[in-house]
């Protein structure tokens, strides 16, 4: 089987190569982002392995069964730049890694909220400069605040795990609470609820049509000032120009993210020697309430470890003919 890895970074090829010693499979790493401008490249390709920004739309998937590719293996959980109708109708199943480390991207939403709140960012600069003054740097205690998880899922449970162990009061907004979840102890709270009550707002539900802006102007004058927002999920939940009004008038009182609405133009490459383009992400670097990282809750060794061989298992499953082994995407 000839596999295509697009988006290829140097620890996508160390860790999928050292998992893929007895498989048999052929592995080509290939560093541009699938798109329509670069789906002429799967020619010959038996699978595509893809990652979170590649673009399978409609024009890519009959491309590529034009190309002959027979499945997309999805290297990561979330898959809302995959159009499923269309791989339907094209004959492409797609296999995802529905959970790698869910406790990484849990840890790295507690690391937003602990630097966030204590100014870590602002310390580590001032340091650096000579200045050890403390003006501007007060937190306070996460001990009895009341922290939401939007979405209690694998990651969300995760985390409020992690914020119990604070002292904190955790709630949580799931539309569909499994068993996992209310044995975890969370308060289930309406979304009103987590507007009104919460000091801290952290997201972990997918990026779907009814979770599209689910902060926005509206939701943001329900919550109270000063709030904590986190976002680790997806970009697409939050409507950037209604926060940045929020950050300033002070209505949030405090950002984190490690996703971004137009994060498939910025986020994995290295833009240094560049001028920023994009008006709305350059204003949010400029407050010293904001902290973003680049889409890197996933990326521990543990679950990059487990990506690799998760996804190596589904293509497998799929060269046998075993797709009930597959973690496939429903459609
Ligand atoms: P999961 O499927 O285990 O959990 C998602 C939860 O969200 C489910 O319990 C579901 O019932 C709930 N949900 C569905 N619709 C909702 C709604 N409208 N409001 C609130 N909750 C809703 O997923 P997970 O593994 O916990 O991952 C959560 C998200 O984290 C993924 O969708 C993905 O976008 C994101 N993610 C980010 C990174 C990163 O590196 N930043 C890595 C992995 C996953």
């Amino acid at each position: 089987m000839k596999v295509a890895v697009f988006s290829s970074k140097p620890y996508d090829e160390e860790h999928l190569t050292s998992a893929n010693t007895e498989t048999g499979l052929e592995l080509t790493f290939l560093e541009p982002q699938l798109t329509a401008q670069t789906v002429a490249l799967t020619k010959g390709f038996d699978i595509v392995c893809c990652f979170v920004n590649d673009v399978i739309d409609t024009a890519v998937a009959a491309q590529l069964q034009e190309n002959g590719v027979k499945l997309v293996a999805m290297r990561c959980a979330g898959f809302n730049n995959v159009d499923l109708d269309a791989c339907a109708k094209h004959n492409l199943p797609v296999a995802r890694v529905p959970e790698y480390s869910p406790n990484a991207v849990a840890e790295h939403a507690a690391a937003l909220i602990l630097d966030l709140n204590r100014n870590i960012h602002r310390a580590f600069s001032r340091i650096r400069e000579n200045d050890y003054s403390l003006s501007g740097l007060m937190g306070f205690d996460l001990y009895g605040k009341t922290v939401a998880i939007v979405g209690g899922g694998r990651i969300g449970q995760s985390i409020i795990r992690i914020m119990k162990g604070f002292g904190c009061r955790v709630i949580c907004f799931d539309p569909m609470p499994s068993e996992a979840l209310v044995e975890t102890g969370v308060e289930l709270v309406s979304l009103e609820q987590v507007w009104a009550e919460s000091d801290i707002i952290s997201l972990h539900c997918p990026l779907v049509r009814s979770t599209y802006h689910i902060i926005n102007s509206n939701t943001l004058s329900q919550m109270k000032k000063g709030v904590m927002l986190i976002n680790t999920s997806r970009g697409g939940l939050i409507d950037t120009p209604a926060i940045i009004k929020a950050l300033k008038n002070g209505q949030v009182g405090y950002l984190g993210l490690d996703v971004y609405e137009e994060e498939a133009n910025l986020f994995f490459e290295n833009y240094s020697n560049q001028v920023l383009q994009d008006d709305i992400f350059a204003r949010l670097t400029t407050f010293k309430n904001v902290v973003i990282t680049g889409h890197q809750a996933f990326f521990t060794h543990e679950a990059l470890q487990a990506i690799a061989e998760v996804t190596l298992n589904n293509i497998l499953h799929f060269d046998k003919g075993e797709l009930d082994k597959m973690c496939l995407v429903k459609t």
